[in-house]
């Protein structure tokens, strides 16, 4: 008979703890890559300013520009500053189908209504807001925020838009109320209550236009604001109509903990999909491999992946498509959608980690635990798995199989309790076109707040897990 503690551990399955039983190369490797990780969420910050992180990036890598007369193995496409995709062709024909990731760029914020300067009747200037996502409200009042976006003016040009984020930038705020005062007006009322969107106003300026002759003019401080803006980008108010202006939270990505096992920072839901799905291409490229290896960028997640630059529009099928025509490959719809249902994609999204202020919510055996590794959840969505992919169990298992090959620190972990909630990711888009899918990313704490928390040790670990789908999938 073998002893109980050796049968237990061949038999039952338990989570590692990468800090516990990664080698001592891998730990040191986990922390070395959140290095760059953290300066990625410094400068992409919105959608926008991740494609042009990647624009820059790509180019400097020798990738080429699909609709450029592009040769090589290595191609992208960007699609209306708010998408990529990112492809190096494998040892098979496209046609056999492909390994593509998707992580989305959006994450939820505030923007700027499109007519958001207002002068109050003391004499100051806001900005009238409207969130975007899933935001709880009440943790954007009272922080600094930075402004992000561009304005579009009236000849073609596209002004880049960012303030707050420089030392010697100046920030914004949107007031909170004190709580002297906020016995009718807040504390009676449910959380999700507490702030009333149209009270999200941001403090943009009090001082007042003063003219040479100074003569007095209704709404000076709206004017100065705008005389400010116009030396400024060249812009009129007009110009707001058409911007996307979006604020972020200030400040960069930090360390976080005293052994620096966690990075905080905003916007990691999904950009740390992003960045860890594109390292994994990156580090692929002269690696012998199958099937064609695809990262896609999308945006609009947080708000159900419509539009022309969310999931569910033609992008990334139109890409694959003429991946096949750059491959020497027939292109015609059935061979499209041939190619597509052989395909296999991870919906590469954060998942919730076991938060020991609120451990309630979740089920300790189907969660994601800090520190274990990347998470993978064979379906997400809300009360009886309505809304959800529910990846096959075929599939399930061959990522499981080539993860442990691997050596990829990986756990199961579903969102939450039964009925606790729910949320869902762009898996189920993806599944729509036949192809096998199922959701593969890190947990994190706080997710949709200002500083997300993310373990060092699961942001590497989902880099091996992305590594491996395209290298073994
Ligand atoms: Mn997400
Ligand atoms: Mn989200």
């Amino acid at each position: 008979m073998k002893k109980a503690k050796d049968l237990m551990k061949d038999l039952a399955y338990d989570r590692k703890n990468f800090w516990k039983e990664a080698s001592k190369e891998d730990q040191n490797a986990a922390m070395d890559f959140s290095e760059g990780y953290k300066k990625f969420l410094d400068n992409a910050k919105t959608e926008r300013e991740t494609i042009k992180f990647y624009a820059k990036q790509l180019a400097e890598r020798g990738y080429e520009n699909i609709d450029a007369d592009a040769k090589g193995k290595k191609v992208y496409r960007l699609s209306r500053g708010k998408n990529a995709a990112i492809a190096i062709i494998g040892k098979q024909p496209v046609s056999a189908g492909v390994n593509l990731i998707v992580a989305h760029i959006d994450s939820p914020r505030v923007d700027l209504k499109q007519n958001p300067l207002e002068e109050t009747n003391t004499q100051m200037a806001i900005m009238k807001t409207h969130y975007y996502g899933g935001v709880r409200k009440y943790q954007w009042m009272s922080t600094p925020l930075a402004l992000h976006g561009v304005f579009v003016k009236r000849n073609g040009e596209v002004v880049d838009v960012n303030i707050g984020e420089n030392e010697d930038d100046p920030v914004f705020v949107m007031p909170d109320l004190l709580p002297h005062l906020s016995r009718k007006v807040q504390a009676t009322k449910k959380i999700g209550d507490a702030v009333a969107a149209e009270n999200m106003n941001l403090i943009f300026g009090s001082i007042p236009f003063i003219g040479e002759e100074d003569e007095d003019v209704k709404e000076a401080v709206k004017l100065n604001v705008l005389y400010l803006l116009n030396q400024k980008y060249g812009i009129t108010e007009r110009d707001f109509l058409s911007a996307e202006l979006e604020l972020v939270p200030a400040g960069k990505a930090r360390d976080c903990g005293i052994d620096r096992s966690f990075v905080l920072g905003y916007g990691q839901d999904d950009r740390i999909c992003a960045y860890t799905s594109a390292e994994a291409l990156y580090d692929i490229e002269n690696a012998e491999f199958e099937k064609t290896a695809i990262v896609f960028l999308a945006d609009k997640e947080e708000i159900g992946s419509d539009s022309n630059t969310g999931a569910k529009s033609n992008f990334i099928i139109d890409f694959i498509a003429d991946l096949l025509a750059h491959n020497n490959e027939k292109n015609d719809s059935v061979t499209l959608r041939k190619t597509l249902i052989k395909s296999q994609v991870l919906s590469a999204d954060v998942n919730a980690g076991i938060n020991p202020n609120y451990p309630s919510v979740h089920e300790k055996s189907n969660a994601v635990h800090m520190g274990f590794g990347v998470g993978v959840a064979k379906y997400t969505g809300a009360g009886g798995k309505g809304g959800s992919n529910d990846a096959n169990a075929e599939f399930n298992s061959k990522i499981y199989n080539i993860f442990d090959e691997e050596n990829v620190f990986w756990q199961y972990g579903a969102l939450g309790k039964v009925d606790e909630g729910g949320g869902g990711t762009i898996a189920k888009f993806m599944a729509l076109y036949g192809a096998e899918v199922i959701d593969c990313g890190p947990g994190i704490l706080g997710m949709h707040s200002l500083y997300e928390l993310s373990s060092k040790a699961d942001i590497y670990s989902s880099y091996k897990a992305y590594r491996t789908f395209f290298l073994r999938g």
